[in-house]
């Protein structure tokens, strides 16, 4: 545990639950074959240390969004396991043989292979075709063009064909089946070479969506891959914020900006120094609880910037320097915490500032 004054707030990150979670999905699929997708940080909870603790659990996979990532990753977990940057790299820019880049179109693909090509050694990459998000990769026209003329490869060293699933949090959605549809077509025509399609809800939607190559990202983090069934996953995180102050104030006082809140009766407030500056959302205001020791603390008026205010009338035992817990309790899990603030459990995590003291456990 590091060093924390009393009026710092302590994120905890539980790697063994996320390795945990790890192991859990590679249990679903071929051993080896379910890669980490720690892009965003890892979900804001720290790549470096979420790669390391996957990396010597035994994942050869990891994707990142971006070059740098990429890059801070690889000096993180050291060479080995296939790095791969879903956002491909900047033309002019052909990155850096430790990392992959995903092929997002078919001039990338040109450019790639032609690099191949020129220094005579094939450019490892993998190939993103579009098969029903309309964001990334080969639309349909270049893949026709790839499919037609398979030698536009010549010169990359083609891991895997990947696609991603537009509702696969949505069991029964048609753009599922759709999708997989697509992307087995998509496959039908290009090289005999390994599939890399499930994100983490994909994972439980059955056999049509297994693949050579599974790329979870929130399951990883305790994010619930079948929303409309239990999480089947650990929780991975817990935010436990100070008490700064406590006061007594009588019925009819409001608390806070915007006056949006009054007391109805003799009131315990308790001040934590956590607020929408550290990603405990504004939208939360008058909506979500906190957790102290098993019993649950209403939030009460608006969350500001560094400080949100809690009723413990019915715990006078509270005083400052105590811990809330904001996220990560029972009834504030990142999946519960989103709800409240009517968003989802990615961005719950994704927000989680920079001013707390990290605890890797
Ligand atoms: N693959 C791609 C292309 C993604 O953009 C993402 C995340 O958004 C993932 C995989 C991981 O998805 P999830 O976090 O839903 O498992």
């Amino acid at each position: 545990m590091p060093r924390v004054a009393s009026t710092e707030a302590v994120l905890t990150i539980d790697l063994p639950a996320i390795v945990a979670n790890w192991r859990d999905l590679a249990a679903r699929g071929a051993p080896g074959a379910v890669a980490g997708v720690v892009k965003a940080d890892g979900y804001g909870l720290g790549a470096a240390e979420v790669g390391r603790a996957l990396r010597a659990a035994g994942c050869r996979h990891f994707f990142v969004a971006q070059l740098a990532e990429g890059l801070a990753l690889r000096a993180a977990i050291g060479p080995g396991p296939m790095i791969a940057v879903l956002g491909g790299f900047a033309p002019g820019e052909d990155g850096d043989a430790a990392l992959v880049p995903v092929l997002n179109t078919l001039g990338e693909v040109a450019a790639h292979a032609a690099a191949g090509r020129a220094s005579g050694v094939a450019r490892r990459a993998i190939l993103h075709v579009d098969t029903g998000m309309a964001r990334l990769g080969l639309d349909a026209a270049e893949l026709e063009r790839l499919s037609a003329d398979n030698s536009l490869l010549a010169g990359v060293d083609l891991l895997y064909v990947m696609t991603h699933l537009a509702c696969a949090d949505e069991r029964t959605h048609p753009m599922n089946a759709a999708q997989a549809a697509r992307f087995a077509a998509a496959c039908a025509g290009l090289p005999a070479v390994r599939r890399c399609f499930a994100n983490s809800s994909g994972m439980f939607l059955g056999p049509d969506f297994a693949s050579d190559l599974s790329r979870p990202g929130c399951a990883l983090y305790g994010i619930n891959p079948t929303p409309d069934r239990p999480n089947p996953m650990r929780q991975v995180v817990r935010l436990d914020a100070p008490v700064l102050q406590t006061r007594e104030i009588a019925p009819g006082t409001s608390v806070g900006y915007g006056a949006s809140w009054t007391a109805e009766r003799p009131t315990r407030v308790a001040t934590v120094a956590v607020g929408y500056a550290d990603g405990y959302l504004r939208s939360l205001s008058g909506r979500a609880v906190a957790d102290f020791r098993g019993r649950t603390v209403p939030l009460i008026g608006r969350v500001s910037m560094d400080l949100t205010t809690f009723d413990v009338t019915d715990l006078p035992e509270i005083a400052s320097g105590d811990r809330l817990t904001l996220i990560g309790g029972p009834g504030c899990t990142p999946d519960e915490i989103a709800a409240q603030a009517g968003t989802i459990g990615y961005e719950v995590l994704t927000s989680l500032g920079a001013r707390y003291v990290r605890d890797y456990i």
